[in-house]
């Protein structure tokens, strides 16, 4: 991030405005949003200017802009349209020590102005950095139309009731009150009776979340999929959103996280394959403390929190402390990950069954039914298996299964550093521990890639760059 999004404090402040044409009437009008005390100054003023120093909305001084004219300004643009004029007003505002914006000219101004929804006192502002002028105009549009017009005038007067909603524990259902007000109440207030009804309207629904009991906490158990955000399902979105604690797993993406409010609390339980981790004791306990404080929790697990999650031990904490909890699913791995393939991990003919097995449990590797896996035709979706490839290896080809069979090495399934890595069988080991995977991966068994067959024929491991 380039530019740091702030809202600069600009009643009864002095902003300068140079230039008296189009492109600073273009400026003045938003700043007239603003209780500033503006002043332009310009040789030339065109009559929209004019006319607003004549209503004493501006303060115009006539003549080019002199050394003296940006003291004690909080802002000052540059607005003459003229590259030239522009650099040296500019050069006067640095020295009289006000934050300069040269209109079109990113690089030498020290703020720019972004795109601005105003519904006041709810402001919107939206930048791209100069890079897409065409998008924030799109999202202005977007977010014009979704925000009711009345948004304004319901913050407003919700504002002027802040201090009897304390009236309510502070938390969850305080929010509870604010978001029935804005999403509920308000709107309606406003349909039946007009801005008069807010009032009374704020008052009913203060007494009603009053006499209501505490909401009860509550555990979702959030599938968060295998990375990509657009992969989570809408139920989990909407639980992610309204969690008041959200307690994650190491293999959880940031921009997943990013979902959850700014206010939530956010527990990294961090579980690593053979690291550093949070004892399942403690997490499962960690959860049930605040479920039991009336917090919404959110138990966010990569993929389907039913496939290698240890959900049972996390349910089994919830019901003995009596605590609800729900069961989200997600996106699991091995979906993502044949999909990448353009593969169908059932095919007529070839295998009707599939399994989802795990390279290691709590006790090393883990053992599976090696010799009917090892039949011709077989697939199996190997969770974990980067450190126990050589075993299972070892274990199949023991079994009789053919050196050729097609194994396939999907990382960071769904992410934007996917990897891919076709081979076979017999060159299954080094070829995975030669990869220096870093991030997690799903290993299939009997699954090449859709075209990759042929190529696999000819080269005995390939690479396919995503
Ligand atoms: N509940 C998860 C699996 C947890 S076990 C799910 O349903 O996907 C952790 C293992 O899942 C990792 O060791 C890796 O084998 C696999 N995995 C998770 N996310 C992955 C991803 N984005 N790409 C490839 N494998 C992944």
């Amino acid at each position: 991030m380039q530019h740091f999004p702030v809202f600069v404090a600009l009643a009864g402040r002095r902003v300068v405005v140079s230039g008296g044409g189009e492109c600073a009437l273009a400026k003045l009008r938003l700043l007239l949003k603003t209780e500033a005390r503006i002043t332009v100054v310009a040789a030339e003023a065109e009559d929209g200017v004019r006319k607003l120093a004549n209503e004493g909305r501006i303060t115009l001084i006539s003549r080019a802009m002199e050394p003296g004219d940006a003291l004690c300004a909080t802002l000052f643009y540059a607005a003459n349209d003229d590259e030239a004029e522009d650099t040296r007003v500019a050069t006067i505002a640095h020295r009289e020590c006000a934050m300069v914006n040269i209109v079109d000219n990113l690089a030498d101004s020290q703020f720019i102005t972004p795109a601005i929804v105003d519904r006041d006192p709810v402001t919107i502002a939206i930048g791209t950095e100069g890079a897409a002028p065409v998008l924030a105009r799109a999202i202005k549009a977007d977010l014009e139309e979704k925000l009711p017009s009345q948004l304004g005038t319901l913050a407003r007067i919700g504002k002027t009731f802040r201090k009897m909603a304390d009236a309510l524990p502070m938390g969850r259902k305080r929010r509870d009150f604010w978001s029935d007000y804005y999403f509920n109440a308000g709107p309606a207030a406003i349909e039946a009776g007009g801005t008069d009804g807010i009032e009374p309207a704020l008052h009913d629904l203060l007494e009603n979340h009053l006499k209501t009991e505490a909401r009860r906490g509550h555990v979702d158990l959030v599938g968060a999929g295998p990375g990509d955000p657009e992969l989570l399902t809408l139920k989990a979105r909407k639980a992610i959103n309204e969690a008041d604690v959200v307690i994650y797993d190491r293999l959880v993406t940031p921009e997943i996280l990013e979902l959850a409010r700014r206010e939530a609390l956010m527990v990294d339980a961090g579980k690593e394959g053979f690291g550093k981790s949070m004892a399942q004791g403690d997490i499962d306990a960690l959860i049930v403390e605040h479920a039991q404080t009336g917090a919404q929790v959110v138990r966010l697990k990569s993929g389907d929190p039913t496939v290698f999650g240890r959900l049972d031990e996390e349910i089994e904490a919830c019901e003995a402390a009596g605590v609800s909890y729900r069961i989200i699913p997600g996106i699991t791995a091995a979906s993502a990950a044949v999909a990448s393939l353009n593969q169908s991990f059932t095919k007529r003919g070839r295998n009707s069954a599939l399994r989802i097995i795990t390279g290691h449990d709590t006790k090393g590797y883990a053992d599976h039914d090696w010799r009917a896996l090892a039949q011709p035709g077989e697939v199996a979706a190997i969770y974990m298996g980067k450190k126990s490839a050589r075993f299972i290896q070892g274990r199949l080809l023991m079994h009789g299964a053919d050196p050729a069979t097609p194994v396939t090495v999907i990382e960071n399934a769904s992410r934007m550093d996917q990897r891919i890595l076709s081979t076979t069988l017999a060159q299954m080991e080094p070829t995975i521990s030669n990869a220096g995977l870093s991030g997690p991966a799903i290993t299939f068994y009997g699954l090449a890639p859709r075209h990759a067959l042929e190529a696999a024929d000819t080269l005995p491991q390939q690479e396919l760059a995503q």
